[in-house]
């Protein structure tokens, strides 16, 4: 109440990218026709908010619209304006989840203990293993008042037409360039809201693409980071108003430049302050950080489908698979150092590789590790999972993506990973083998199995996508044919082992997933069909009227002969616009049957598999019309600002 408070509310991530909250105040009647301000612990603990609207993909029938939030203490409580906003996980009546942060929590907790177990290997004082997560959030900025001439990028987050402006990022003068004054101020006022909330806001800088800027705080355990990155996102949008900006966290508002990610710098560090992605002194340290290493492999390599399934969706698929971000096919890369290690321990016969030293019983001989500190400077920018020096960066999330996505897959993952690590290696010591040969043992198997997740060439050429599939790899780009990694058997055997999600919970959210992907085509291609039937066509149709009567008044004017020539590129325009004109009209129309097609299907996956296949194709090929006229209608006619004018006034 010292900071002004009047309002509390519950708040939770539900599986929309967004946040919920309902505000109540504090207000009770006392009774005697007074007031008076009450907060009890049972409302701060629990509530059950009237939620029968938020996704639930048929876990929450009509009949029993109950859901519960309870309080997660892990994440503190913050105030924004005059609301005490509760973090809170969102659970089903029967207890499913109906969030993000439910199955994070567990996942973490699963990674915690399977690691802290594999740690007790080399440090029996360990006793909590915490995952970190920094991430780096891409964002572009547009002037409000073009972007509300763009009812493209109101609706949907991203421009549906636009052709490309003569100069974009090919002079690569953008990126860490000077910050533009006006940008400037809004990213200090972004600063100092989100340092007022905690967020402990660290880089920023402008990047590749004209407008395109980068926000990053310094890496907090995972939970936190996730909440502060939500918060963040609904910080930016607020703050941006106050100058004049809106902010796009689309994953590809524009064609043709860099789309937006989002890094998720991943880590593992224990209670005692040991980071395990980080080599150390002794060679116990580097053991241990090979264990950790080798695990992580084996998880990515194992899963790989159903990770570039946790960051996928309608709006990252315009971005992963281009040539600017992540291939849509998940590999690790590690440098060189690292992977020399790696082939070192593989290739090398383990009687030699040891000498019997001290009471650790054996001596692991690898004097590259160390030198890592050093170097961590060869990097591959195309590598949607790579090692950078002391943890691992997760590119491919999107940039308007809850975090939870991936760390939920990824933490469970590697928590399997490790209880069927320890598990390996308790056979060996079982059968008498001492504990740093089972390790090693262990380990080398491991590096072996994983070795196709590896690649540390050019993830965008096209011989990578054949070498991949050779590798088995999952090559699938279909958004609603990737989300089918959920329900793998191996998944649900991975989320019901480790108790982070059941089946039934995996299948209600595939439901969702494939309802919002659907929904975002719907949305698009009604978008632009509008704009194509009552922008574009009427402003191309009135420049080819104006261009009909010059050449009209241009005859009486001019002998045959001489008409003829003067008005043959007039006569081509008109033509080229009714020809172009046609294909939109027509197209729109064909659009909007194959809508009513898709929309009579009833399974939500045939459904957003016939939206991927048939409808969002023809989102394309209206565009790529629409933006030929752009280039040749009377700029004047021209109702919508175009790419020029969005991307570079700042
Ligand atoms: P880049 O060079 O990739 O832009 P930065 O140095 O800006 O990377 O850091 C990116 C993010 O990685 C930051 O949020 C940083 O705090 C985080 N980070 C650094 N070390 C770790 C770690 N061990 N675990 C998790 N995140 C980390
Ligand atoms: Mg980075």
């Amino acid at each position: 109440m010292e900071l002004g408070v009047t309002h509390y509310t519950h708040w939770f991530h539900p599986l929309t990218e967004g946040t919920a909250e309902k505000h109540d105040s504090f207000v009770e009647h006392d009774g005697k026709g007074g007031m008076m301000e009450v907060f009890s612990g049972k409302l701060l603990v629990q509530q059950e908010p009237d939620a029968s609207s938020f996704p639930s993909g048929g876990i929450r029938n009509t009949f029993e619209a109950r859901g519960y939030t309870a309080w997660d203490p892990s994440s503190p409580a913050f105030v924004v304006d005059d609301t005490l906003c509760i973090p809170t996980i969102f659970i089903s009546y029967t207890g499913e989840s109906l969030d993000y942060k439910a199955p994070l929590l567990k996942a973490l907790r699963a990674v915690d203990k399977a690691a802290t177990d594999v740690c007790k290997y080399f440090d029996p004082k360990v006793e909590k293993v915490f995952s970190y997560l920094g991430w780096e959030q891409e964002y572009f900025l547009v002037d409000e008042g073009l972007y509300a001439a763009r009812p493209d990028l109101l609706l949907t987050g991203r421009t549906l037409m636009g052709h490309d402006s003569a100069k974009n990022q090919q002079l690569e003068d953008h990126y860490f360039g000077a910050i533009p004054t006006r940008v400037a101020a809004f990213m200090k006022d972004l600063e100092i809201e989100a340092l007022k909330l905690g967020i402990p806001v660290k880089t920023r800088h402008n990047e590749v693409a004209p407008n395109q800027f980068e926000l990053a705080p310094v890496y907090e355990e995972c939970n936190l980071a996730v909440d502060h990155n939500m918060l963040l996102m609904s910080l930016m949008r607020k703050v941006s108003r106050r100058h004049g900006f809106r902010v796009l966290l689309h994953e590809k508002p524009f064609k043709g430049i860099n789309g937006s990610g989002k890094h998720n710098n991943w880590s593992l560090g224990t209670d005692t302050g040991t980071p395990l992605y980080a080599p150390g002194k002794t060679q116990e340290d580097n053991l241990r950080f090979i264990v950790f290493i080798a695990n992580t492999l084996m998880a990515v390599y194992r899963h790989n489908g159903l990770l570039k399934a946790s960051i996928s969706s309608a709006t990252n698929a315009h971005r992963l698979g281009a040539n600017e971000a992540p291939p849509a096919i998940i590999s690790s890369f590690l440098g060189k150092q690292v992977s020399q290690v790696l082939e070192y321990l593989e290739t090398s016969d383990k009687k030699e590789l040891f000498t019997v030293a001290g009471k650790h019983g054996m001596k692991l001989d690898i004097p590259q590790i160390p030198e890592l500190m050093i170097d961590n400077t060869d990097r591959n920018r195309t590598s949607p999972f790579a090692f950078t020096g002391n943890r691992f960066e997760f590119r491919a999330v999107g940039s308007e993506a809850n975090c939870a996505s991936a760390m939920i897959v990824l933490n469970t993952a590697v928590a399997e990973q490790l209880v069927l690590f320890k598990k390996d290696v308790d056979e060996l010591i079982k059968k008498g083998e001492p504990k740093i040969s089972a390790i090693l043992e262990v380990v080398k198997k491991y590096i072996k199995q994983s070795k196709s997740i590896r690649f540390d060439g050019n993830g965008y050429s096209d011989e990578w996508k054949a070498e991949a599939l050779q590798r088995g790899l999952d090559c699938e780009t279909s958004v609603p044919v990737i989300f089918d990694n959920y329900l793998k058997p191996e998944s649900i055997a991975m989320f019901e082992g480790s108790g982070v999600m059941t089946k039934v919970e995996l299948e209600a959210r595939n439901e969702v997933k494939w309802e919002t992907y659907t929904k975002k085509i719907q949305i698009e291609a009604r978008v632009l069909g509008d704009l194509a039937m009552n922008h574009i066509v009427p402003v191309a149709t009135q420049y080819q009227t104006d261009l009909i009567s010059n050449v009209y008044r241009m005859k009486g004017l001019y002998p045959e002969e001489k008409w003829t020539k003067m008005t043959e590129q007039n006569r081509a325009l008109i033509e080229e616009i009714a020809t172009r004109t046609a294909f939109i009209k027509e197209h729109v129309d064909a659009m909007v049957e194959a809508r009513k097609v898709a929309n009579k299907i009833e399974c939500e996956r045939e459904k957003a598999v016939a939206y991927h296949d048939r409808i969002a194709p023809m989102l394309d090929e209206i565009r790529y019309h629409i933006d030929k006229l752009e280039l040749v209608v009377d700029n004047q006619l021209w109702t919508l600002p175009k790419y020029r004018e969005l991307l570079f006034i700042r």
